[in-house]
């Protein structure tokens, strides 16, 4: 099977491995869809936080795909189903992971990080990470689960009050998937502030009211930030109602400073969460938002390649102009 490979060195491979084996209490699954995002570029260039990448690596961990084939011990019937995966393979035995913390878990391993992702024609995985995808999602929307679920991570984090007046920081895929994930919370107003003006039709189809380049005077009752902005972060918190609540799930970049008015903070009564990557129960209830019919996130697809022009793929990412949302690679059927 084809698999792709990087050393961090800005270098990235196709190139032909052996066929992988489920062990005992394993699965291979073929994926179908891969997404790529911003990640998976400093994966490739090797700008990633080094405690949370082992190389050499397989990239992928936003996919949709098929179970090929089971461990010796687990059911047959299973060969064939769309499955989804969570990345972060959490122990359950630490406090963190008993708690439900599993983004937390003591015992960092990741699929697509430190373990191979689904930037391959097979992938090799626990089957206590994987969730089944009922047969009305599209593939399109199921390459979407992992980062919706680090959107729900936050939004079961903060518990977002109906009627609220939200602001969305960003114009990148996480973002977008906040603008239509918030709607589930019946808000009054839902803005996005980005930069691209060209996105404003995918923010609208997401579900934001307004698309913003510049702030607005709005007082919030949730600000969003998935841009990690940092000018755009200091000024969040004197855009808040007093008790609002600022959701930080963007990344500004390794060891960037932020200011902020701590002054303001206290007087405003503020809350400010931060969220790391997802739970257990933000799949859970992701997936089951998908299976329900009550959530369709294959709007977001704009660009998609084959897997053989991965390259094209990569270039995308870094520079295909907006209108753009997720771009996806066609891996397998
Ligand atoms: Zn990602
Ligand atoms: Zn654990």
């Amino acid at each position: 099977m084809k698999t792709l490979i990087t050393s961090g060195n800005d270098d990235l491979h196709l190139i032909e491995v052996a066929d992988l084996v489920p062990g005992p209490g394993q699965i291979v699954a073929s994926p179908i869809l891969v997404g790529v995002c911003g990640t998976d570029l400093e994966i490739i260039n090797g700008k990633i936080n080094p405690d949370y990448v082992a190389y050499p690596a397989t990239i992928g961990h936003e996919w949709v795909g098929r179970i090929i084939s089971v461990g010796p011990d687990l059911d047959a019937s299973l060969v064939g189903k769309r499955i989804v995966a969570e990345g972060i393979i959490p122990c359950l035995k630490c406090f963190e992971c008993q708690d439900g913390n599993t983004n937390r878990c003591t015992t960092y391993s990741e699929i697509g990080f430190t373990l191979p992702g689904a930037g391959a024609e097979q992938i090799l995985l626990p089957i206590s990470q994987i969730h089944l995808v009922g047969n009305e999602v599209s593939n399109e929307s199921a390459v979407l689960v992992e980062p919706t679920s680090v959107v729900t991570r936050g939004f079961l984090k903060v518990n977002p009050k109906q009627n609220a007046k939200v602001l969305i920081i960003g114009d990148g895929t996480i973002a977008l998937i906040a603008a239509r994930l918030i709607r589930t919370w019946n808000p009054s107003l839902v803005h996005m502030l980005g930069l691209k003006r060209e996105q404003t039709e995918l923010a609208k189809s997401a579900g934001a009211d307004e698309f913003l380049t510049e702030p607005s005077d709005v007082a919030y009752d949730l600000i969003v930030d998935a841009s990690g902005a940092t000018s755009r972060i200091s000024d969040a918190v004197s855009q808040l109602v007093r008790g609002g609540s600022l959701l930080l799930i963007g990344f500004t970049g390794f060891k960037i400073p932020t200011t902020m008015y701590v002054d303001d903070i206290v007087n405003g009564d503020l809350n400010i969460f931060g969220s790391f990557s997802y739970t257990r129960k933000a799949w859970k209830q992701t997936v089951e938002l998908l299976n329900s019919g009550n959530l369709d996130l294959s709007f977001l697809i704009t660009h998609r390649f084959a897997f053989e022009n991965f390259e094209e793929a990569v270039e995308a990412l870094r520079t295909a102009p907006a209108p753009r949302g997720k771009i996806v690679m066609e891996v397998g059927s």
